[in-house]
């Protein structure tokens, strides 16, 4: 399956997990702006990068970008 049908991993762009198949509109507005919706946050790392990193939840400090705003 070719690596565009998998999210793909957030530290090195492997594969994360299968997504091709996922039509949640919410999900999709990740990465398709035409979605009429707003997007969820998603994070998730390959096997490989589950074994020395974490992803890690917390509240946004105020006045914090909103999704999909990734500056850096
Ligand atoms: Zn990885």
């Amino acid at each position: 399956m070719a690596l565009n049908d998998y999210y793909q991993c957030d530290v090195c762009g492997g594969k994360a997990f299968y997504d091709a198949n996922i039509y949640d509109s919410r999900y999709v507005a990740t990465y398709d702006p035409t979605e009429g919706c707003d997007p969820i946050a998603i994070k998730a790392l390959c096997p490989s990068c589950a074994k020395t990193h974490e992803v890690i939840v917390r509240e946004k400090e105020a006045g914090a970008a909103s999704l999909n705003t990734e500056t850096e």
